[in-house]
């Protein structure tokens, strides 16, 4: 199946004659693993101030993406600039101006967190004592982990880890911060709060969070993209995205074992139970008839219609 590439976002703007703070852009990067694995497959991006979302099923290049950002891998094309600063070139410059955690951030169970943050600011080049004291007790301050600071990293549950990950990537004041699957491994409540958390930090930097959970974007982030087997499917802000798929979404309750016969005849974007029962969600221009109802669209939706471009099998939600 062909693949097409959308962006609204930038449609609009060109519409509007507006010009974007742009701050990341991302120039044709592609990335083939020694195993032959082809993880980005010339992405381009550019990523304003505030949250960005990426998603993408497991094993899209997510992670690939955020190491490269982050100056951990090299591409084997392509440019990332932030800033107008080449970050592939200028690798030490680079990191002085970007957080980073990473999908598998490890503490060390038995030191303090403000012990820890100090630790880590050593290693960011905070070398000055009182700058550093100062600088790690205004972190916690800022991630609420202040009253816990000198407890062992090893009693913080999820959440508290997480804002500890987020506390470390913002030593040094970066421009940018690349969040890896942050919400992975919390529970609903947690994240919850982690996002909203989240959201209080985006004002005047890049935030670039991966994520495989649809609702992680659909709230907090003002501009995402979707990415799948190293391609970018689409990009632009979820609502104009969900706004491309006004009037074209329709929902049908089927039989258990229906799914194969609608799949000949409809452009099935999800096969989900909903009560216990099939329910699907697909694409049609108009209404499809045959007892299907229309449906306001939503960024699953969106999500899907992007996926099955890329000629992924439908599953389900
Ligand atoms: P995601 O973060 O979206 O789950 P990844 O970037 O981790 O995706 O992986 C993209 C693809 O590249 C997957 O097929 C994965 O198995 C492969 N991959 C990731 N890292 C490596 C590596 N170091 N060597 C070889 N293949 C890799």
């Amino acid at each position: 199946m062909g693949r097409r590439r959308h962006n609204f976002h930038a449609a609009a703007s060109r519409r509007n004659g507006t010009k974007l703070d742009r701050m990341l852009k991302i120039q044709n990067l592609s990335k083939t693993y020694a195993n032959g694995v082809r993880a980005l497959v010339d992405v381009s991006l550019e990523i304003p101030t505030g949250m960005y979302g990426l998603v993408g099923p497991n094993g899209a290049g997510k992670s690939s993406l955020m190491r490269t950002i982050a100056t951990l891998q090299d591409p084997d094309e392509g440019t990332i600039t932030l800033d107008g600063i080449d970050l592939v070139k200028n690798k030490a410059e680079a990191r002085r101006i970007l957080g980073y955690l990473p999908q598998d951030f490890g503490v060390y169970p038995k030191v303090s967190a403000e012990d820890l943050l100090d630790h880590l600011a050593v290693l960011k080049g905070v070398v000055d004592r009182t700058e550093r004291r100062e600088l790690v007790r205004a972190l916690l301050r800022q991630t609420n982990l202040f009253e816990k600071r000198k407890k062992a990293l090893g009693t913080f549950s999820g959440g508290m880890k997480q804002r500890f990950g987020i506390a470390q990537a913002l030593i040094g004041s970066p421009k940018l911060i690349i969040l890896d699957e942050p919400t992975a491994g919390l529970d609903p409540s947690e994240r919850n709060r982690f996002l909203n958390y989240l959201s209080e930090l985006g004002r005047n930097i890049v935030v670039m969070l991966s994520t495989h959970i649809v609702e992680d974007v659909a709230d907090l982030c003002p501009q995402m993209a979707i990415i799948n087997q190293g391609h970018v499917y689409l990009d632009g802000s979820p609502s104009a995205l969900i706004d491309q798929l006004n009037g074209k979404v329709w929902r049908k309750q089927i039989g258990p074992h229906e799914v194969d016969d609608y799949r000949k005849s409809h452009e099935i974007l999800s096969s989900r139970l909903s009560s216990g029962q099939r329910v699907i969600h697909v694409l049609n221009e108009g209404p499809p008839g045959d007892g299907f109802s229309a449906v306001e669209p939503d960024l699953h939706d969106v999500y899907f219609e992007a996926l099955s471009r890329a000629g992924r099998p439908v599953d389900g939600a």
